[in-house]
């Protein structure tokens, strides 16, 4: 079916993002919430057509890991792409972005009960890697595509404790138009893809540079907050010099040695030498994932309480 905006009645917004914003809504016809992002850009109506187009292939992306996508549209000069409703957002508002980190300085990591309550489990971070490398992978061997935005911004989870990736590359046009306001202060990129890009060449990176990605935000997810420091938030340069030059950063202390080196694999310097995904679902560390039991659900509702402790609605969540 087609979706279009009579039917639609918008409830709030979710967030914002890079090139507009999200907003729940609902769908009168089929009785469905939805997650509905604008992207405003500046093209002509061919264009916006050939996204449109680009972005059937969406309906193909239908797996476990994959935040389901119900249509598109444009009007005037947005596109507004409709998707299933996850309804406790993306990972990074669940585990705390940047304002975990100033809490913990000022605690002293690791010293009171708050902080240790507030570490995510090493169950739970094995469960939200694997299910990651479980839709990167699907998104490899069914579709062909990389995902290009791997970052835990884009990793959504809902109450049920499911994971899900959303926001990859399927649209070509769509890419190119958004390409060029692409420099956020975070940097999710693998070094040799800052290379490329900064270099101006024609791509050069693969599918493992979403590897590097991956094991940046597992980092973030378990620190709760960017993994390089605080001094490069600010300063793209220095940021992409840290990623580029620097050494990959580590996990915090307190998991095991099977998840410290799944991360350093992920975080190898050379794309060539980090694990493919089929590898990486072979590692010690997410075979283990496979007869854990793991409370999502529980996890799920009890970092929605501390987020809403920190005054971040699900409907409303402070962008860091
Ligand atoms: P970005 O450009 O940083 O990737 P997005 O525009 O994709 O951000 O999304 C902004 C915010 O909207 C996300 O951080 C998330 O909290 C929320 N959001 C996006 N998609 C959904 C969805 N399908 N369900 C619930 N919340 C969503």
């Amino acid at each position: 079916f087609k979706i279009n905006m009579d039917e639609i009645e918008v409830l709030g917004e979710l967030g914002k993002g890079n090139y507009g914003s999200v907003h729940k809504v609902f769908h009168r016809p089929t009785n469905v919430e939805m997650a509905m992002k604008e992207i405003r850009l500046e093209l002509d109506e061919s264009k916006l057509n050939g996204i449109i187009m680009e972005l059937d292939i969406l309906h193909r992306a239908v797996a476990p890991e994959i935040v389901e996508f119900y249509g598109a549209f444009t009007i005037e000069s947005c596109v507004y792409y409709c998707m299933e409703y996850m309804d406790a957002g993306s990972l990074d508002t669940l585990t705390g972005g940047g304002v975990l980190a100033k809490d913990q300085k000022e605690d002293g990591a690791g010293v009171t009960g708050g902080d240790a309550a507030e570490r995510v489990p090493e169950g739970v971070l094995r469960r939200i890697t694997a299910s990651m490398i479980r839709g990167l992978k699907f998104l490899k061997d069914e579709l062909q595509i990389m995902h290009r935005d791997v970052k835990p911004t884009n990793v959504l989870i809902n109450k049920k404790g499911e994971i899900k990736l959303c926001d990859f590359g399927v649209s070509g046009q769509l890419e190119k138009s958004l390409a060029k306001t692409n420099i956020g202060c975070q940097s999710y990129m693998a070094p040799e893809r800052i290379k490329s890009e900064t270099a101006n060449q024609n791509p050069t990176y693969t599918v493992s540079s979403d590897v590097w990605s991956v094991g940046l935000s597992i980092i973030e997810l378990a620190k709760g907050c960017y993994p390089y420091p605080p001094e490069t938030y600010s300063n793209v340069f220095a940021q992409l010099q840290a990623i580029v030059n620097g050494a990959p950063p580590t996990l915090p202390p307190g998991y095991s040695d099977d998840a410290n080196d799944f991360v350093a694999k992920c975080l190898m310097k050379d794309p060539n030498q980090r694990p493919t995904y089929a590898q990486l679902l072979e590692h010690p560390f997410l075979v283990a994932d496979k007869d854990a039991e793991v409370d999502m659900v529980g996890w799920v509702a009890a970092a929605l309480d501390r987020r809403a402790a920190r005054g971040i609605s699900t409907l409303n969540p402070i962008q860091a």
